[in-house]
């Protein structure tokens, strides 16, 4: 698990985690996640819509089912078929087709047409059934598990009665525990190596370039692609496609080959949601006669060992009179990216990060030059106005203490969202709180505390904001 931020919010506003995405944004230079895991929240919906438009937003699907067993628990009890056709509609279909056949069915099936919790649920299906989100780079994940699991080793660390300064101690010494906990994990991926099976060409490739948790997981694909047979074949000129399946299953799938680059395509698109080949199309790329090397175009860097290995910058040219605010934004964004890289390899060793350390002074003391430089020959710098409604004021003798807050005019959706028992709980003790605590709540970029202690919020409340 890799933690990239944290922030604490005043309020679970739209406009509050509209700040947030923003912010997170920014600090990933700019670069927008593909999918974005949540509980429902309209407010998060909301922002993430605004700040990050292409990122496709994924419900958690084990909220969803937590939900399901909430409103239609009946059912659940009175049908044994209704888990499993239920379960189909989450996980199963490859084709939007068979998934609205497959929904009328248990409308009709069980008498549910007037159900308003699943007519709700419908009208987000895109965002929840893997009939429309399995074609979406996921990394695997469907459920917001990993911050739960956070969230529950945080509650290890802190108490709710620690004050503002004891809180960044101990949420630091969280931090601080999860990012050794990475570069152990990273160390063994990376170093650690597998016993190969079978020696096959194809295998030791994958053995050099996978780390040694993806490489585990394509030989059970591999393994499993001996058991794929192929019903049939199809001429279709540009394209040929297989139809094929595996040994003891009746579920067909369809792989597509390009015939000019043979790049295929299945229609389990397991290679699309985790960045590892299925099976079948293992099955169909053996078929094509590759067998010595993994395809360049299906090794997703990220699951590479060298995905931490630095590569040398490119020096971007900018011509003269350009747009100097994209030029900064643009030669930002280009260093920030290697420089993280730089402080995360440095960080692995006493020794890289000594280094680091004092070339990084030299490079301060540089800047330091240029910018005198640079500003002997500009005109005198325009007093920055200041922003009084934007102001946070803090105690500049001790800057952990937060001495007053902006005051929020009104909020948005902030009435229609359940407040969960923490939430309810904290306002009681808010009263006799001193002002110099705030209330303040712990948040992620995929869920929040909160949520773990309250009741899910019904799915009604995003329906009704996500259209
Ligand atoms: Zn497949």
């Amino acid at each position: 698990m890799v933690v990239f931020g944290a922030a604490l919010l005043y309020e679970e506003t739209a406009e509050a985690f509209e700040w947030l995405c923003t912010v997170f944004f920014r600090a990933m230079s700019a670069n927008m996640p593909q999918t974005f895991i949540t509980d429902q929240d309209p407010a998060i919906y909301l922002a993430v819509s605004l700040v990050m438009p292409q990122t496709y937003y994924r419900l958690c699907i084990w909220h969803l089912e937590q939900n399901a067993f909430k409103h239609l628990n009946h059912i659940f009890r009175a049908h044994k078929s209704f888990p499993s056709d239920f379960s189909k509609l989450l996980y199963y279909y490859e084709y939007e087709d068979d998934f609205l056949n497959a929904w009328e069915e248990m409308l009709e099936k069980y008498d549910l047409k007037d159900n308003s919790w699943l007519k709700n649920t419908f009208a987000i299906r895109e965002k929840w059934s893997m009939t429309y989100g399995r074609n979406v780079f996921s990394a695997s994940m469907r459920s917001t598990q990993l911050s739960e699991s956070f969230n529950g080793s945080l509650r290890g660390y802190l108490k709710s009665d620690l004050d503002i300064v004891q809180f960044f101690k101990h949420f630091q010494r969280a931090i601080d525990d999860k990012c050794a906990n990475e570069s152990k994990s990273n160390f063994d991926i990376t170093q650690r190596i597998s016993v190969l099976k079978v020696k096959l060409p194809l295998l030791i490739h994958a053995r050099e370039i996978y780390n040694v948790t993806i490489f585990d997981l394509f030989e059970k694909k591999w393994e499993r692609s001996l058991l794929v047979s192929i019903n049939g074949f199809h001429d279709e000129g540009e394209f040929c496609k297989y139809n094929v399946s595996t040994h003891g299953s009746r579920r067909e799938h369809v792989v597509v080959v390009k015939c000019s680059t043979k790049v295929v395509s299945c229609s389990c698109k397991l290679f699309e949601f985790s960045g590892v080949l299925c099976g079948h199309a293992l099955k169909i790329l053996d078929t094509l006669n590759i067998k010595d090397k993994i395809p360049d175009h299906y090794i997703l860097k990220r699951w590479t060992k060298d995905v931490t290995n630095l590569v040398a910058m490119e020096i971007k040219v900018f011509s003269e009179g350009g747009d100097s605010k994209v030029e900064v934004s643009i030669r930002y964004r280009h260093l920030g990216q290697t420089l993280v890289q730089i402080a995360s390899e440095a960080s692995e060793s006493k020794e890289g990060y000594e280094l680091l350390a004092k070339y990084s002074n030299e490079i301060i003391a540089k800047l330091k030059e240029v910018k005198i430089k640079n500003e002997s020959h500009e005109s005198p710098p325009v007093p920055s106005k200041v922003l009084h409604d934007e102001t946070i004021f803090v105690d500049s003798a001790n800057v952990t203490k937060v001495i007053g807050l902006k005051k929020k005019q009104s909020t948005r959706r902030s009435n229609t969202r359940p407040k969960s028992f923490v939430e309810k709980t904290r306002k009681t003790k808010n009263k006799i709180q001193s002002p110099v605590s705030p209330p303040l709540q712990t948040v992620q970029h995929v869920s929040h505390l909160a949520d773990l202690q309250a009741p899910c919020p019904p799915l009604s409340n995003a329906t009704t904001n996500t259209g």
